[in-house]
């Protein structure tokens, strides 16, 4: 069977947010969209908002005038379900609620013919259930559009168990035509965005929940490995009752599986009403004169001079770690040695170590190095390095207390912006990465989508600068396992759980 929605007739159920924003590039694409809300004039009220909207565009030089009246005239608010039966496609965008959505598609399936295609919206409701039911569960199909529509090239296609195979290509083809970037994803809990994307936040708010650092640090370490927001910025933006309300949906709907659970310093900012932007107060304040303080960074003298420089291990990072140490020794007329055979990175200074973090904390590496004076600094993620970018480190409990403020010191004089932060293992940026990556292999692993898809999904979905996929080729799969092994070891519990794709791809010892 091969189903075609060219050109057909579209009708979008649900006049808010998501149901304008579709309305808006299904017309720009040709098809005559037919729009219904069931509160009285809200869909009238959608169109005249869109058709300012277009006039906006066409103002900036976005859009042509023609196009944009053509986009209009294909426009129609209907007041009765009952005047969409020529509709080719249905695209449901009404409430978050199963029961009102499978009522919905009931009562469609009397109005729409049968060959008609079926499509939910939903962002976290299973599409199977939605389906259950219906004469015709198979034409039933998620078509999953992220906020602002027009904007956000992200579509996931979600199939259903019993969704034909060719109603869920006939989408993939249809979004494809509508500028999309459409991604295959089994219908499961969060779908592929809203469930990578979990450890995101989670780490952030364990590493705050621990005191490790505070918001600015954290948020300032993944924008410097390249998100254009960082968790806690990002959570304020999104509304923590949103935010929150998603992550403890996908932990219920995975069984109180402790891999996803919620933190309490949410729970405690929702109850609090502390949602953020909307709320004039989350993680920041904002409003009249606040607004994101800036990052307090310290000034750190040159480093003392040193008897013996080694860097120490192979890849990017060392090889950037040798420029600079070449270039910061240079003034003294000397250069560092170059250990190739050492199983860790970092740089050696005399008695001391600067370590690039594998997922040990300094304490434990300062045992494991038998020497106190150990440091451990973050995976710097973009390459080249640019000078002066934020980097994370901890210094072993007992190290002495010079090499405390050395520490600091050397990542300076090695081009970073030293952040200090408690002594957390894995830090933040590997941390938080290696537990994206670890969703991802989950994902791919329980066929959700493929790893192309997750990428895919992940950078048009929520702007991520990567995918997990391309981080794990810029890193390891032995390198990602040996940072959630840490975390386990650390925390223990079922949540910084290896997923079996990676252990299957690692030389675990
Ligand atoms: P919204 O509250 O802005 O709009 C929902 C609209 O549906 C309202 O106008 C309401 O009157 C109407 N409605 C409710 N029940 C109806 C029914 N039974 N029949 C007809 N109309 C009905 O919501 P939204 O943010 O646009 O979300 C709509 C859907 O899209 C939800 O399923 C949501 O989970 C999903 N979604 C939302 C986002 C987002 O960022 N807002 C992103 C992706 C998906």
């Amino acid at each position: 069977m091969s189903v075609d929605l060219r050109g057909t007739e579209v009708l979008v159920v649900g006049a808010g947010i998501m149901g304008a924003g579709i309305v808006q590039v299904a017309a720009l694409a040709g098809h005559p969209v037919k729009l219904f809300d069931m509160r009285e004039g809200a869909a009238a009220q959608a169109v005249d908002k869109l058709a300012a909207t277009l006039k906006s565009l066409v103002d900036k030089g976005k859009l042509a005038d023609a196009a944009a009246r053509a986009a209009l005239e294909r426009i129609a608010p209907i007041h009765s379900l009952a005047q969409a039966r020529a509709a080719g496609l249905v695209v449901e965008a009404i409430v978050e609620n199963l029961d009102a959505k499978r009522a919905l598609f009931n009562e469609l399936e009397g109005i729409v013919a049968p060959g008609a295609v079926l499509a939910t919206n939903t962002s976290s409701i299973s599409v199977t259930a939605i389906a259950n039911g219906l004469l015709h569960p198979g034409r039933l199909v998620g078509m999953h559009f992220f906020n602002p529509v027009p904007l956000m090239k992200l579509v996931e296609v979600v199939h259903g168990l019993q969704t034909d195979a060719a109603v869920a290509e006939a989408i993939f083809e249809l979004s494809k035509a509508w500028g999309k970037t459409p991604v295959h994803a089994k219908s499961t809990p969060g779908f592929i965005v809203n469930r990578i994307a979990r450890p995101y936040y989670a780490e952030t708010l364990a590493l705050l929940q621990e005191q490790a650092g505070t918001p600015q640090v954290l948020d300032a370490c993944l924008k410097a490995a390249g998100f254009r927001m960082g968790p806690c910025e990002l959570m304020d933006l999104i509304g923590h009752d949103t935010n929150f309300a998603v992550t403890n949906s996908v932990y219920a709907a995975n069984f109180f599986d402790k891999r996803y659970v919620p933190s309490l310093v949410q729970a405690e900012m929702v109850a609090g009403g502390l949602f953020g932007r909307k709320s004039g107060r989350g993680f920041y304040s904002y409003g009249e004169g606040a607004g994101i303080p800036p990052l307090p960074v310290a000034v750190h003298d040159a480093p003392a001079s040193a008897k013996q420089v080694t860097v120490h291990g192979v890849g990017t990072i060392a090889d950037h770690l040798e420029h600079a140490a070449i270039a910061a020794l240079a003034p003294q007329g000397w250069g560092p040695a170059r250990e190739l055979g050492s199983d860790w990175v970092g740089l050696a200074i005399d008695g001391a170590r600067l370590v690039l973090t594998d997922g040990r904390s300094a304490q434990q590496l300062a045992h494991d190095f038998g020497t106190s004076d150990v440091a451990v600094f973050d995976r710097p993620v973009l390459h080249p390095i640019a000078p002066g970018t934020a980097l994370a480190y901890a210094v072993a409990p007992n190290a002495h207390a010079a090499w405390r403020t050395q520490a600091g010191a050397w990542l300076a004089a090695l081009g970073f912006t030293p952040l200090p932060l408690a002594d957390a293992p894995g830090l933040v940026v590997a941390r938080t990465l290696a537990m994206l990556v670890n969703e991802a292999a989950d994902a791919v692993l329980q066929g959700v989508c493929d790893e192309a898809g997750a990428d895919a999904a992940m950078k048009l979905g929520v702007n991520y600068p990567a995918g997990p996929f391309e981080w794990l080729k810029g890193w390891s799969v032995d390198g990602v396992a040996k940072v959630i092994r840490a975390l386990d070891a650390e925390y223990r519990g079922e949540r910084y759980r290896l997923s079996p794709w990676l252990r299957r791809r690692a030389h675990l010892t």
